[in-house]
């Protein structure tokens, strides 16, 4: 691990059990309430797309959000929200995706983004990737290119980045 790694992987709190037995959470509250973490987390996020020209960030409910907000803000790009059902107030489109245990849906607003406008996937981690390949299915259905997904953290046990590559997204994360 390098310095930036292992100071972004101390700022992250892990609460175990929650918010189920057996599950341990990573909480980013405390990476984000780190003035000097955060800022790294978001230099480290934007670093493969410098220079090239993106036209939005897709960010998924809810902390994807807040990451999303100041990688588009740092990468001069737009940012959409992709957002659980019943959430969005103009036209939506819509899909399904697994969770661990069922299925939910999200949505994202049908003029957010143009036919062939490049965009990359926000959110703070990657577990089985249901919620990644959901929104890059949506993002697709549009017509939007997902040139990328980035995160800040990746559980590589669970297989979502591998679920994603095969889908032919690049992923970039920044701590396991
Ligand atoms: P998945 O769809 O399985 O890749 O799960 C990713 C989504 O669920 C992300 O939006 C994460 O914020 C959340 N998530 C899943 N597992 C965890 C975990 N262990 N700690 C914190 N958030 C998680």
């Amino acid at each position: 691990m390098d310095n930036t790694t292992s100071e972004l992987a101390a700022s992250i709190r892990s609460i175990p059990d929650y918010p189920k037995p057996g599950i341990i959470f990573r909480d980013i509250t405390t990476l984000l309430g780190n003035p000097r973490a955060f800022r790294r987390a978001v230099d480290e996020l934007v670093q493969p797309y410098a220079g090239t020209k993106i036209d939005k960030i897709a960010g998924m409910e809810a902390r994807g959000f807040i990451l999303g907000g100041a990688v588009a803000h740092q990468l001069s790009s737009g940012f959409v929200p992709i957002r659980k059902k019943g959430k969005l107030p103009h036209d939506t489109v819509r899909i399904a995706y697994s969770l661990e245990y069922g299925v939910d849906e999200m949505e994202m607003h049908r003029d957010a983004i143009e036919p062939g406008e490049k965009v990359i996937l926000v959110d703070d981690l990657i577990a089985t990737g249901g919620t990644a390949v959901g929104a890059t299915k949506l993002l697709r259905q549009i017509g939007a290119e997902v040139v990328g997904a980035c995160f800040v953290i990746d559980l590589p046990d669970l297989g979502g980045r591998r679920k994603l590559e095969e889908l032919g997204v690049s992923v970039h994360t920044l701590v396991e």
